[in-house]
This record gives C-alpha cells, sequence and structure tokens, in this order.
C-alpha cells in the first residue's frame, strides 16, 4: 500500500523510533517559523479543517499496524500543525482503542490550545511536545511570523492551560535564533513564561539542516550550553540540548532505494525537498531526513532558490 499520510518510522531525536502520521496538506499553520525545515508556510491559517476522509487515514494506519511493527511511538507531525486537522479527536480514539500498546505524540507549535475544544480532544495523547521560541510579541513576529493578529501571549496561555488539564508529560521545545530568541531580555521572558507554563522538560534546539530563511544561523554549543545555565537558576524542570543524532549502530540505514532515486534525480537536476517528495511519491520527512543526512555525509550542494532550499549531488 503507498502511504500519503504515514511516514518513517524514522529515528527521531526527541521521540526515538518514530512512525509519522501526518493529519495537514503541505503546508499548513498557523506559523511561518523563519528556521522550519519543510521550508515556508503556503497556507497560513488558524482556521480547522477536515483535509481528508478520516476513513483514508485510518486505512493506512491500520494497513502499516497489521503487523505489529516495533515503535517508541505513532507521532502526529508532518509538514504542517497537526491539530488544524478538525478530525485528530477521531483519529486519537482510534489510535487508543485498536493499539493502546503504543504510545502516542503530539508535536504541535501550540497556538490552537487556547481553544478548550482543541485542547480537550488531545488530552488522551501520551506526550505533548508543544514549542515557545519567543516571549514579547516583536520577537515572535519576527521568528514566527504567525497569522496576523495572532498574540504570542494567547500561545502563552494556551500552555498554562494545558499543564493545568493535561497530566501526561510535556516536553517543551525551545528553538534559538543567534542574536534574536538570544537576548538578554528575551531569555527573561522567555524563562518567566516557561515557569508559568511548568513542562516536565524543556528542549533547547538549533538549526540542523537549512531553514526557510537563509540569515538563520546554528546557535553554538558554547551558546545553548550558556542559555541551560542560565534558564536553569530559575527552573527547576531538566532543560537539555537536543543533540543532533548519532545513528545508532543497530539503527536501519536510509532506504537505500530511496537514497538511490535522490542521487538519480540530483545528478540531472537540483531540487527542492519539496520537489523531491513531489516526484519520487515519498513524503516529504522522509526525504527531509534522508536529505539531513546526506547533507552531513557531505555528498550534497545547497543552494537558497525563490522557492527554497535546493540540493544538488556533487560531483
Ligand atoms: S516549524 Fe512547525 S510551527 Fe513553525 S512553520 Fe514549520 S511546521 Fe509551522
Amino acid at each position: 500500500m503507498k502511504y500519503k499520510h504515514l511516514f518513517g518510522p524514522l529515528l527521531s531525536r526527541r521521540l526515538g523510533l518514530s512512525l509519522g502520521l501526518d493529519l495537514v496538506p503541505y503546508k499548513y499553520c498557523p506559523l511561518n517559523c523563519v528556521y522550519c525545515e519543510v521550508q515556508n508556510t503556503t497556507h497560513l491559517q488558524t482556521k480547522r479543517e477536515a483535509f481528508f476522509p478520516v476513513t483514508e487515514i485510518l486505512a493506512e494506519l491500520d494497513h502499516f499496524m497489521l503487523d505489529g511493527p516495533q515503535l517508541d511511538y505513532i507521532t502526529f507531525s508532518g509538514a504542517g500543525e497537526p491539530t488544524l486537522n478538525s478530525s485528530i479527536s477521531e483519529i486519537i480514539q482510534h489510535i487508543k482503542k485498536h493499539y493502546p500498546e503504543y504510545k502516542l505524540a503530539l508535536l504541535t507549535n501550540g497556538v490552537l490550545l487556547n481553544d478548550a475544544e482543541v485542547l480537550k480532544e488531545i488530552l488522551p495523547c501520551d506526550v505533548i511536545l508543544p514549542s515557545l521560541d519567543a516571549a514579547s510579541q516583536a520577537v515572535y513576529e519576527k521568528v514566527n511570523r504567525p497569522q496576523a493578529g495572532l498574540l504570542v501571549s494567547d500561545q502563552i496561555a494556551g500552555l498554562v492551560k494545558l499543564r493545568q488539564r493535561y497530566a501526561g508529560p510535556i516536553w517543551l521545545e525551545v528553538f534559538i535564533v543567534p542574536d534574536i530568541t538570544d537576548t538578554p531580555a528575551e531569555l527573561k521572558l522567555l524563562r518567566e513564561a516557561i515557569k508559568d507554563i511548568s513542562p516536565d522538560l524543556v528542549q533547547l534546539n538549533s538549526l540542523d539542516r537549512p531553514g526557510a530563511e537563509d540569515w538563520v544561523k546554528a546557535a553554538s554549543t558554547k551558546r545553548l550550553k550558556e542559555i541551560k545555565n542560565y534558564m536553569a537558576m530559575e527552573l527547576e524542570m531538566p532543560i537539555e540540548i537536543i543533540a543532533k543524532i548519532k545513528t545508532p549502530p543497530d539503527a536501519k540505514a536510509p532506504d537505500e532505494e530511496i537514497v538511490n532515486l535522490i542521487r538519480g534525480t540530483l545528478t540531472r537536476r537540483e531540487s527542492s525537498a519539496e520537489d523531491l517528495a513531489f516526484m519520487l511519491d515519498i513524503h516529504i520527512n522522509e526525504i527531509s531526513n534522508i536529505l539531513r543526512e546526506l547533507n552531513a555525509e557531505g555528498v550534497l550542494q545547497t543552494a537558497r532558490k525563490a522557492r527554497g532550499v535546493c540540493y544538488s549531488w556533487k560531483s
């Protein structure tokens, strides 16, 4: 069966072996983060939609789960914001009913959590990984580039409500964009907001492969450690730097057939991750993951074009 909504299982930095379940089309999101690895948001919206028939998504999942695969998590993620899918509750209930032995994770930017209905729907998840990169409106607009009218104070309020209603673990991701989100003033505000949210874990992240904007650079390990120490002075929960993933020796290597398809394509023509996903009919997160590894191996050349980051194979 050819999957449209499933990708992986991929070895995720935060969740181990994770089967991705993508509930929204490319690329619907209320934010357009400058560091987004799946590039610029094409549909900037907070309006929730069904997008696809639920039966279509569940048929793929049921097919994949037939053999009882080994997974650390089934994860709502992908190339957009999963809570925009108005059928997420039905899908969660199906997973909880039919696959109770699997843990369910939700990656979300948290924008919709101020909505009581959305919050109620996601409560059965086993772990929720929201993000918060800024605490002032000015930095929020610069880094997360929200849909007009969205307030970071509402996003923080939604995360506080999540903490009040949700008994499971909350792992808050904070993405550091050097010189913008890590100024003394912004870090102070962020630390206060995190104190109010009280997640179980704070994970500091930074750029790992080209983001939506060329000017975004990775924070150095030294800087991330300084930020961690600064946060730890007032926060009680653990704070960790999300390390670049080291592929364990027993991990499945990227599918050779897919690597060959990518190499064949990139040798002939420069392509973006989105181009490759479309041409090869493979989920963009799977393509992105392989591109990240190939990039780390040094076999790719990257160039920023109007349509985003483009890759070619070094000759
Ligand atoms: S990083 Fe996440 S929240 Fe930001 S634009 Fe990309 S998909 Fe949306």
